[in-house]
């Protein structure tokens, strides 16, 4: 056993000096010196610094699993600020798949920017997702009557088909085209043509027809109305409850009273139609109703 460094001035400037280097120097030995090592709890001594060091350099590297090999005040302590680096990484984590309700409150002035961050970013989502909502409504509705635009109208038509392709189900289609709509522009203005186009939407929507049907204006003075789960006969009847509802419609623009009329071409699907066939079939019904008088509904064969 060495003469304890008290004893020997020298061994104890040796001693003072390799724990120094363990605070402060990049490299040190991984054993205390053999003349050290010899003195009684100096070996300890110099491994528990050593660890402790280990620890920090770790950590403050980024590496939040290393595993201290000891317990005690210091290495509690670097333990728990481990945990909480974990802690704040998962809630970093779940903050970034969008769980904004994630708060700190372990981290001093830290916990308050982090609150104050994931608010913010709480806030900064939520409009973008109203704005997202606004944009894609917007790229669906038909600005002046609010109702679904032709790209709309033909997406969702074609979800329709392809339902009724898996299931066997069958659908039908109204094509409407409003009459001499041109003599309305002509008489009575641009502006009151565009009422008119209004209130064919009000006409569809107190028709009585179902939740599940859906119709889109899709040109000018063209509208279509998507029916599913009806058959060729009662898409007729619901054409002719349409045109008669119309028909006794006023349009009110500029003090003043208005009545216009429909034609309208019913078609049903038919298994391994295309929707442009579909919509042809209808198209030609409809061109059927122009010519035989306007004001009337046509089925297509
Ligand atoms: P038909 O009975 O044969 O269908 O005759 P029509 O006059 O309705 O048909 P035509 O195709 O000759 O005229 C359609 C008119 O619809 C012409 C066009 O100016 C008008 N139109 C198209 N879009 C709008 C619109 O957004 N607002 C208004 N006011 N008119 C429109
Ligand atoms: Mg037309
Ligand atoms: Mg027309």
């Amino acid at each position: 056993m060495a003469q304890p460094p008290a004893k020997n001035p020298e061994l104890l400037d040796t001693a003072l000096k390799s724990l120094h280097d363990l605070l402060t120097a990049l490299n040190v030995r991984s054993e205390p010196l053999d003349e050290l090592a010899a003195v009684e709890g100096f070996a300890d001594l110099y491994t528990t610094l050593l660890e402790v060091r280990n620890a920090i350099m770790a950590t403050a590297a980024g590496d939040l699993q290393y595993q201290i090999a000891m317990r005690g005040y210091v290495p509690g302590a670097i333990k728990g600020m481990q945990a909480s680096l974990r802690h704040l990484t998962w809630q970093t984590k779940a903050i970034a798949s969008g769980d904004y309700s994630q708060r700190t409150d372990f981290m001093g002035e830290f916990s308050d920017a982090f609150n104050t961050m994931v608010l913010q970013l709480d806030e900064t989502m939520r409009n973008l997702h109203l704005k997202e909502q606004d944009l894609r409504k917007m790229a669906q509705t038909d600005p002046l009557t609010g109702a679904n635009n032709r790209g709309y109208f033909m997406e969702l038509l074609h979800t329709e088909i392809k339902r009724c392709q898996r299931y066997s189900h069958t659908f039908s289609v109204l094509m409407l085209d409003l009459d001499n709509f041109k003599s309305i522009n002509d008489t009575r203005g641009h502006a009151a043509g565009d009422e008119a186009l209004r209130t064919m939407i009000r006409v569809f929507q107190s028709s009585g027809l179902r939740q599940s049907d859906f119709w889109g204006r899709i040109g000018g003075e063209e509208f279509a109305v998507t029916l599913p789960e009806t058959t060729l006969h009662a898409a007729a009847e619901a054409a002719e409850r349409i045109r008669a509802n119309l028909v006794k419609t006023a349009v009110s623009y500029d003090n003043d009273k208005f009545f216009f009329t429909a034609s309208i071409g019913v078609s049903q699907y038919k298994a391994g139609d295309a929707l442009e066939t579909l919509l042809q079939r209808a198209d030609q019904a409809m061109y059927e109703a122009k010519q035989t008088g306007r004001n009337r509904v046509c089925l297509a064969p």
